[in-house]
């Protein structure tokens, strides 16, 4: 993945589209609950300001599916995004159509506008080439930030790169220059660190990785589909019986390739899960009979720091415990920090609820990349090829 950025083409003075992920949580009261998203586009925009371009934003934000939805109206990014960037940030009606073409055209170098919500056209999921060029009449350049979305096929992503010259923003810019390393030239011993909620989510991912790392370390619930299928007893933990199979296999092929696949020693158990509970840690080998695992356990964040201490890369996705609870973090913060603090490593985090853990931690700037695509994460870590991605233009 060797694409274009804005930084390899001229945007002076130009009409500058730009797709964002303004996809943020809204309160009923009209409020944007987190600004995570808006912040991470600024230096996009900052730059495409200095260079005297005229900013068009364009994002969705939830699914309105193809309809006006009052509650999922741009406005309150628009109001954010004007107190971040300390300018006015006008918020057009629509995101296409004669009055919108207009305001754009009337726009001086250096402004800044936020176009109506994409997906209240039903023509944005579609990938529709009418809505795309109807877009794509607004900017002289397209610029794509927003790689949450890149694993979706829609207009603003993939059909609009039809009509106009298409580039990676900064931030589309720095998760393909991390993956791409990941994949291209990864510095041995690479180690992935699995977890979250379920194997079935993360199949392809292990199968993927099974060609590329030398270690897994798994924690998390679906360490105990793998646990199971080892004979262990895991109580009322969190398990796919469907999966079990599947998980053998895994293990089968990890032993066949000479990959080491960590499995925990030591649990939390817990009698339900709940922060006012009393908990054990338990050997896997005496898992109590009606006991939930919510965490790694002591023995276990020892051994997983131990195998983690030669790295040169490591990926990581997935909370390796119940982390929204805090006295179930533990195993996800301890190991987060260690692996914070090695030296001479390349560490890339990414999927929703573990990029939320980094940031619950204060942890985001110890790590090499934290990626901002959840799904778009997963598909990449798969192997797939992210259409949102693949539409740019190369670097020569
Ligand atoms: P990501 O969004 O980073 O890809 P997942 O969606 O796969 O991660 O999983 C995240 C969820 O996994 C978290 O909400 C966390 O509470 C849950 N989880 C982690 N460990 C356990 C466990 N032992 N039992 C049940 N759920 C768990
Ligand atoms: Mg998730």
């Amino acid at each position: 993945m060797n694409k274009k950025t804005v930084k390899d083409v001229d945007v002076r003075g130009k009409r500058a589209l730009v797709r964002v992920d303004y996809n943020v949580p809204i309160s009923k009261e009209g409020v944007v609950r987190d600004d995570y998203r808006i912040k991470m586009s600024l230096p996009t925009i900052q730059y495409l300001r200095d260079q005297q371009a005229k900013v068009i934003l364009t994002s969705h934000l939830g699914r309105p599916g193809g309809i006006v939805k009052q509650e999922l109206k741009m406005d309150p990014v628009a109001k954010v995004l004007s107190e971040l960037l300390g300018t006015e940030v006008k918020k057009l009606d629509d995101c296409i159509g004669d009055e919108v073409l207009q305001a754009v055209n009337e726009m001086k170098e250096g402004d800044v506008i936020l176009l109506e919500n994409l997906r209240f056209h039903k023509g944005e999921e579609d990938n529709d080439p009418e809505f795309a060029k109807a877009l794509a009449a607004l900017g002289d350049i397209y610029i794509d930030d927003a790689f949450a979305t890149a694993h979706r096929e829609a207009a603003s992503n993939v059909a609009i790169t039809e009509f106009l010259p298409s580039v990676a923003g900064l931030l589309m810019g720095k998760e393909i220059a991390a993956l791409s390393k990941l994949v291209e030239s990864p510095e041995h011993p690479f180690i992935a660190i699995l977890g979250g909620a379920k194997v079935s989510d993360k199949i392809g991912v292990i199968k993927n990785l099974m060609e590329r790392v030398d270690k897994f370390l798994i924690g998390g619930g679906m360490c105990f589909t793998f646990l199971k299928s080892q004979g262990y007893r895991i109580g009322y933990s969190l398990c796919e019986d469907s999966q079990l199979d599947i998980a053998e296999s895994i293990l089968l092929e990890a032993q066949n390739r000479g990959i080491k696949f960590v499995l925990p020693e030591d649990i939390v158990s817990v009698p339900e899960i709940k922060a006012e509970t009393s908990s054990q840690i338990v050997d896997i080998k005496d898992f109590p009979e009606k006991g939930v695992g919510v965490d790694i356990g002591l023995k276990t964040i020892d051994l997983f720091k131990k195998e983690l201490q030669n790295a040169r890369t490591i990926i990581w996705n997935g909370p390796l415990g119940v982390f929204e609870i805090e006295r179930f973090a533990k195993g996800t913060y301890e190991i987060a920090e260690f692996i914070g603090n090695l030296e001479r490593v390349t560490t890339v985090v990414g999927g929703g609820e573990t990029a939320e853990a980094f940031k619950k931690f204060n942890l985001e700037e110890k790590i090499s990349h934290i990626s901002t695509g959840g799904g778009a994460f997963l598909e990449f870590l798969e192997g797939k090829s992210l259409p949102g991605v693949e539409a740019l233009e190369d670097k020569d």
